[in-house]
């Protein structure tokens, strides 16, 4: 989906597709594109240039990564998420047979729609699991701490930042554990997904910072497992749809 000038706003996208005979063309350009390097499949969004409303011009097509016309670009130098590649992809006269659109022509837009709420749940989920993963770690290295005679935790101001991180992790993982139940019954979850997304996202970004607080010194150095996800939390306010979108689509759901 993302391009180089369309990212939370999908409808500017640029890339087009052109029917000619028994195949499409595409041409133009995707960016900040999650295992683009590694793929040998790839789903693209493009235009119809003769539609206006994005909305009706939008479809999807498969295109492998030996197609002529197709070429990967730079793997992009993030901050965070190291093991997975982010990376620009071009489309330069990239001919396709016409069967690999997916879908009806001009759907492609609602079956973004529908599947990024997938995608959102997942980032929820990746979320909380981060949070999760940073509370462990921290009531170890406090442990640690208090095992060096420095009694950490004996702090009231240490232990209530404690319970405070595992009550929050506590409660987020009771309403996605619902979320996902009533996703696998088919309920429609669109504003508790948007919810889940940029509160779990943002809590997972809350606690890293108050951990590595905590933890003073020894969460300044690379060798502090929660450095990493320091960094690697980071990112996950931005994808999948920023964390403002999520506050928009809820307070649309809202008659706001
Ligand atoms: C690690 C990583 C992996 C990614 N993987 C993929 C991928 O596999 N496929 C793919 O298609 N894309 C992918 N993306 C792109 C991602 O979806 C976009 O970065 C995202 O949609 C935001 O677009 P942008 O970065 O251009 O920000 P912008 O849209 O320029 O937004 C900048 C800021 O403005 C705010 N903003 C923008 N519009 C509004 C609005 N209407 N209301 C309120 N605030 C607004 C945003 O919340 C944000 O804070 C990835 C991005 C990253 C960082």
């Amino acid at each position: 989906m993302t391009e180089p000038d369309a990212g939370s706003d999908l409808a500017s996208m640029k890339t087009t597709a052109v029917a000619e005979g028994d195949e499409i063309i595409l041409n133009g350009s995707k960016t900040f594109i999650s295992n683009g390097i590694n793929s040998d499949l790839v789903i693209v969004a493009a235009r119809d240039p003769l539609i206006e409303n994005p909305h009706q011009a939008i479809s999807l097509y498969l295109v492998e990564s030996e197609t002529p016309g197709f070429q990967k670009g730079r793997q992009l130098n993030k901050m965070g998420l190291k093991s997975q590649d982010t990376s620009e992809l071009f489309f330069n006269n990239c001919r396709i047979p016409k069967t690999n659109q997916l879908g009806e022509k001009g759907s492609g837009f609602i079956m973004l729609m529908e599947k990024l709420q997938q995608e959102r749940l997942v980032c929820a989920v990746m979320g909380l699991a981060a949070a999760e993963k940073i509370l462990n770690s921290t009531l170890t290295l406090c442990q640690e701490k208090n095992n060096a005679g420095n009694f950490h935790t004996k702090s009231q101001v240490v232990q209530f930042t404690l319970v405070e991180m595992a009550t929050e992790v506590k409660m987020g993982r009771t309403f996605l554990d619902k979320l996902i139940a009533d996703h696998m019954e088919g309920q429609n979850v669109v504003i508790e997904t948007s919810m889940a997304k940029y509160w779990a996202t943002d809590l997972a970004r809350k606690t890293a910072e108050t951990s590595l607080n905590l933890l003073g010194e020894i969460g300044t150095l690379e060798k502090c497992p929660v450095v990493k996800d320091f960094r690697d939390v980071r990112v996950m306010s931005i994808f999948a749809g920023t964390n403002e979108i999520m506050k928009g689509i809820i307070a649309k759901c809202m008659g706001l």
